[in-house]
């Protein structure tokens, strides 16, 4: 991000010395030569000798009679004004008068005009302090204020011109810049908003795994707005000194307030906004004092005063949920990994800004780099780019292309966001198992979205596909259905490959938890009918339950437990079965294109 310029840094006494030297060149050089040349004062001999050589003009005696100024020629024969001290010269009057034309008088005493040495003596050097002064002011300015905003916040403010970014900087993510979009228009025209009584949300959190983009769309976010932009990183908020941080938040705030209509950005908000912790003894005062306070300046302002916050984060389930309530960050923006088509856009985005061959083959690139995040694949273009250099040529091939793609996938693949092209096939079974299963028994179409793109919600990642609507009541029909949904992914990897894989362990644990409660809490199993067997402990802390009742009830639950499964599993394996040529074909088109609308996929089932 671009910065403010830095005056170059030179400790405020070199300005001091400056002026320093200044005035003593004025009192030592400067000012005695202009008096001299005003006066000179010369003993009363050398006022003979000009008298008697002729060369006196004009005597003056003072008022007192003790001193006498007279104008006469100097040796350049230039006018030149002199003070004496007065001898007792009784024949002064008849050698004033033997020596020409001078003329003499004793009305006005001629001293060195006080207004004048005063003025040059102490105004005209104190006005050059003051002149030096505003010289340097902006740099003296920028310096005291460095020092004097110890403690304030280092929020930065950028405009278009500086940040750049544009959303044609960002690819993909149209969900995101659809958010986002809103939120520049209500800035540019809150008249809009405000006319109908619409307040936007105060605070949105734009939520996604590293590199995908988050604190690039703010900045675009920033191009588009053409409004100030705050941007403050949290871990700057993270101060040495205890209170620091928390007045950083109140000073920016109140900035903020000041420049409105204006935009805050805090990046990586986790890092001051993590879950405060529950004992009373906290190691980390400094963080909780500065989360509060961002809590009480957000309760604090008026949305429609036109100061709308953002904030980033990759670690969303970290965050206290006091953040996350209504009329705090209550509007997440998800910037999910981008699928094929963002991929590629993604890299025609950043294959503009290098020298590419037209034989080039963006599509086979990103095809190959399933799971690869925006940073990733900007630096594959850039690794490219400079293996080009490296091999003497002035564009970028496929091959080159091709080399960086090992390069920054095998460096990611450590950290084990890669797909390879077996598991996408797994992945794509596994999650067409899911939703075949759930499209079969319902009849309509089972998701908005399927994808085989890890996510950030779900445990392993990948969206769950049945993202039924929160239902109040659910039949005991409806519980074994969606029992059968949840095994019917497995069950997918079990037909097609034969083999069970470890990306169903986050469907095991929801499954095994439903069918669960349906025997001990919902009094849906044939062996207990409506016994409660458990009692939810804490209903607002997670929901904790606790069995009430004997070992031997116990393990008979466990088995009924079990048995609700295995029927499950066999409804979708029978289900799977009777589709095979569906499921196959479904899970080729999911493969192709990595991310299928429920409607698509409708299309294809019903075909
Ligand atoms: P995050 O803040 O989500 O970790 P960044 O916004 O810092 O990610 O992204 C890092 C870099 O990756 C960006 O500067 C940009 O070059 C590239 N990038 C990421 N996502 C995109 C995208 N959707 N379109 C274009 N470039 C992207
Ligand atoms: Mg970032
Ligand atoms: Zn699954």
């Amino acid at each position: 991000m671009a910065d403010r310029k830095q005056s170059p840094k030179r400790p405020l006494i070199f300005y001091y010395l400056i002026s320093l030297a200044v005035l003593l060149i004025i009192n030592a050089f400067v000012l005695p030569m202009f008096m001299r040349r005003q006066i000179m004062e010369v003993d009363y001999s050398t006022f003979l000798e000009a008298l008697e050589e002729n060369r006196v003009l004009k005597v003056e005696m003072s008022a007192d009679g003790q001193e006498l100024a007279y104008v006469a020629l100097d040796s350049h024969g230039e006018r030149q004004t002199y003070v004496t001290v007065l001898m007792p010269d009784p024949d002064l009057l008849t050698r004033l008068r033997s020596s020409g034309n001078v003329r003499f008088s004793r009305i006005k005493p001629v001293e060195p005009n006080p207004i004048l040495t005063y003025l040059f003596s102490l105004v005209v050097p104190i006005l050059l302090i003051f002149g030096l002064g505003r010289l340097f002011s902006s740099k003296l300015q920028t310096k005291m204020g460095d020092i004097m905003a110890f403690g304030k916040s280092n929020a930065r403010i950028y405009l278009k011109a500086q940040t750049g970014k544009t959303f044609a900087d960002v690819a993909g993510q149209d969900e995101a810049k659809e958010a986002l979009k809103e939120i520049v228009d209500f800035l540019h025209d809150p008249e809009k908003y405000t006319r109908i009584g619409a307040s936007l949300p105060k605070g949105a959190l734009l939520v996604g795994p590293p590199g995908t983009g988050k604190t690039l769309l703010a900045q675009a976010v920033a191009g588009e707005a053409q409004v100030p932009f705050f941007s403050i990183s949290g871990s700057e908020f993270v101060e040495m000194f205890v209170g620091l941080g928390a007045a950083k938040v109140r000073d920016l705030f109140k900035q903020a307030e000041e420049k409105a209509p204006c935009i805050v950005f805090i990046d990586e908000i986790d890092t001051i906004g993590k879950k405060r912790d529950q004992a009373g003894f906290s190691a980390n005062d400094e963080r909780e004092q500065t989360l509060n306070q961002l809590l009480t300046e957000m309760d604090g302002f008026d949305s429609r005063k036109g100061v709308v916050l953002l904030a980033a984060t990759n670690r969303p389930e970290s965050l206290d949920p006091a953040l996350l309530r209504p009329g705090r960050f209550d509007r997440r923006i998800p910037v999910e990994l981008p699928d094929l088509a963002g991929r590629i856009a993604i890299l025609k985005v950043h294959a503009r800004k290098v020298a590419m061959s037209p034989q080039v083959d963006l599509e086979a690139i990103a095809r190959s780099t399933a799971g690869a995040s925006g940073a990733d694949l900007a630096n594959i273009i850039n690794e490219a780019a400079l293996r080009a250099v490296r091999q003497g040529r002035n564009r970028v091939e496929q091959e080159d292309l091709e080399e960086s793609v090992e390069v920054v996938i095998a460096g990611y693949q450590k950290k084990n966001a890669a797909i390879s092209p077996k598991e996408k096939e797994i992945i794509a079974y596994h999650e067409i198992g899911h939703a075949l299963v759930a499209a079969k028994q319902t009849n309509s179409a089972p998701v908005h979205k399927i994808t085989i793109i890890p996510r950030t919600s779900g445990a392993l990642g990948y969206t769950m596909q049945v993202e039924e609507d929160d239902r109040y009541l659910l039949t005991k029909e409806e519980a074994f259905a969606r029992l059968a949904t949840l095994t019917g992914g497995r069950a997918a990897e079990e037909l097609v490959f034969n083999t069970a894989t470890t990306g169903a362990a986050n469907d095991i644990e929801q499954a095994t938890r439903l069918a669960r409660s349906m025997v001990t809490r919902y009094g849906m199993s044939d062996q207990f009918g409506m016994v409660a067997l458990e009692q939810v402990t804490n209903p607002y802390l997670g929901g904790d339950t606790m069995l009430s009742c004997s070992s031997e009830t116990a393990a008979e639950v466990d088995r009924a437990v079990m048995g609700l499964i295995n029927k499950a599993h066999e409804r979708a394996i029978s289900i799977l079965k009777d589709n095979m040529d569906k499921v196959h074909e479904l899970a080729r088109h999911l493969l192709a294109k990595e991310t299928i609308t429920g409607e698509e996929f409708m299309q294809i089932l019903n075909a």
